[in-house]
Order: C-alpha cells, then structure tokens, then sequence
C-alpha cells in the first residue's frame, strides 16, 4: 500500500512525504483525528517509506521490509495500543518499546514506534514516555495516535509535530464501500452517510446492514409502543445499538423536520424518516436527541444498561407522545434482534 492507497488525507500524506523527501523528519509525531479515519495506515506508510529498499518517498510493497511492515512482523517497528478492562497504555508497554528503540535497529535504517491511543496512557507510562521523546535517539521516529489530542498531556503534545487527520468526504466512503466492498449502491450511499467519515465504521455498517435496516425499521413501524416493550439490556453490548441507531435516527427526524433534505443519513428510509418527521414535534425531537446524548455519554461512564436502557425507552415514548405509564399492557418482550454499529 503506498501512499496513493490510503483514502483521503491529502494533506497529512503530504507533510510526511515531504518531511522525508527533505531528509527533515520530526523525532515525535502526533496524528490527530477521530477513529477509523487511517491514522494507523499513515504511520505504518510512514515507517515502510523510511525503511523501504528503493529508498524514496514512497513505499514499493515488494521488498522483504514493505512486506514485513504490512504483515506487522518487522523487529524494528513497533505498535503499542491500549490493553486490558481498563484500556490503557501501561508503563511496562512503554518501556518495552523504549528499551527497543534505544538500541540500534535490528534489521530496519530507521525505527518507527507507534503508540495507538496515547490519551490512553497512564501517568507513570506518560512521564516514561516523556523522557524519550526529550533526547530520541536520531535513527528512531515515534508516532503517536489520538482522536483526543485534549486529553494528551500537554508536556508531549509539545514535543510532537502535529499532523490533522481529516474525517473522510461521505461520498468517497460510498465509492469505496460499492468498489472495495461489493456493496449494493443504496447500502453505499446511506452507510456512507451514517459513518461520519470513518472507514471503520462504514465498513462496520455495511457488515451488519441487514440486523441495522431492521432495527430502524422498528423506529418508524406503525405500531412503535409494540417493540418500546422489550425488555431493557442487561448489558452494554446489548443496549449499544439502540442508543447509536437511536441518536442517528433521532438526528435525522430534526434535519428533516427543518427541511434539511440533503442531510438525511438513512438515505435508504428518507421517506419513512420524512413521514416520521411529520408526525412528530420538532422541539420535543431536539430534547429527545440531547437527552440520548447525554444518555450515550452515561452509557460509556459505566451507568447501569437496564437505567439506560429504561431512560432511552421513556425518550421514545414521550418523542411519540406516549408518556411514562402509556405504553401498553401485557409483559415485557425480549429485545428484538437488532445488533449494529457503535
Ligand atoms: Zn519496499
């Protein structure tokens, strides 16, 4: 995969490129930008351009390092994420990877280290890190990743070139999920337009298309309170769905009812979403959408699924004008299949 092949991000590729062609390159990156943009594309490229055997600005993807690279076995170029319940980046990853990189390369001309995730750090892993990004031996170059640069410590922002990665234009999204994907045209257009600009949620959408066309299926039935009886999810897993396809829909009953047409993500469902629209109030929607905000930010605090759950249920109910205590008779249903993209 040389440059040309990575989706977008025309002007990080070209700072890169052109901090190697002038043999000026930064010893600390910092790629910046939400998930499933090709942060971790551009600095494996970054690290196959340097250590490629043509040696120029671009990687061949023939040659034994290329090769090594992309399949993630080269002894020089390392990639650290976060690990464990608590998903961070802990002070035993760090120094593995310092003691690595302080050392002459095995194989490579030149070590990359690439830290996926670096809010991620804890204190202790941080401060070690700190202390080889002030004195970087000249053959190694790290990369750091974040879709969070404010929760960065400020001491290693400072120390990094930082590189703005893009979200990627909905329409090359749609090319690309029609080409590379084999999707049909409609699944194209609407999963493109309901990925905000991640590869990795497109393809995430795409691959659960059926279960998610269901679900929000479910949003505009008419008969609505019937599904709004399921049971509420006992876990986070469970409860995910609901509350992303929720807010996705939601945002799009509000474009809709301000006439903002072009902006419909269910591309695929603009009519229900539009007859929807119709039938409900265009303030209560708004409510409705920050509170399933507010909702999906608890969510990911650790609040309870089933409180969740129950709250999320009681915002569809009042958006459709059934307050708490109208929404039927009879026993709770289990949650209807519906697993889809986060
Ligand atoms: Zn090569």
């Amino acid at each position: 995969m040389a440059w040309s092949a990575i989706l977008g991000q025309p002007f990080a590729i070209r700072l890169l490129r052109a901090h190697v062609q002038r043999k000026r390159l930064a010893s600390a990156y910092l790629l910046i930008g939400p998930e499933g943009i090709g942060k971790r594309a551009l600095a494996l490229e970054l690290a196959k351009t340097l250590n490629c055997e043509r040696a120029s600005d671009d990687a061949c993807d023939q040659c034994g390092p290329c090769r090594r690279i992309a399949k993630g076995s080269h002894p020089d170029v390392h990639m650290v994420s976060p690990q464990g319940n608590a998903q961070t980046i802990r002070i035993d990853d760090v120094r593995a990877v310092l003691h690595r990189v302080a050392l002459r390369p095995f194989q490579a001309r030149h070590s990359v280290a690439v830290l996926d995730g670096v809010e991620r750090l804890t204190e202790e892993a941080a401060n070690s890190l700190l202390k080889a990004l002030e004195e970087p031996p000249a053959h190694a170059t790290w990369v750091l990743l974040t879709p969070q640069p404010a929760n960065v410590l400020p001491t290693i922002l400072s120390r990094c070139q930082a590189v703005r990665c893009r979200r990627l234009p909905a329409s090359l999204i749609e090319s690309w999920l029609a080409s590379e994907q084999g999707c049909p045209a409609e699944m194209a257009a609407a999963a493109g337009r309901l990925a905000q600009g991640s590869l990795a949620s497109a393809k995430s959408f795409a691959d659960r298309w059926q279960a998610y066309s269901e679900m929000t299926a479910q949003f505009h039935a008419t008969a609505p309170l019937q599904w709004l009886q399921w049971e509420t999810p006992a876990d986070r897993k469970a409860l995910e769905p609901w509350m992303s396809g929720t807010i996705h829909w939601m945002r799009d009953l509000m474009v809709a009812s301000h006439g903002a047409e072009a902006l419909i993500q269910h591309a695929h469902a603009a009519d229900a979403v539009r007859g929807q629209a119709a039938r409900v109030d265009p303030e209560r929607c708004v409510t409705a959408l920050l509170r399933c905000v507010d909702l999906w930010e608890s969510s990911q605090r650790m609040v309870s699924p089933r409180a969740i759950g129950t709250l999320l249920r009681e915002e569809w109910l009042q958006l459709l004008g059934q307050g708490a205590g109208d929404e039927g008779q009879g026993n709770p249903r289990p949650m209807p299949h519906a697993p889809c993209p986060s």
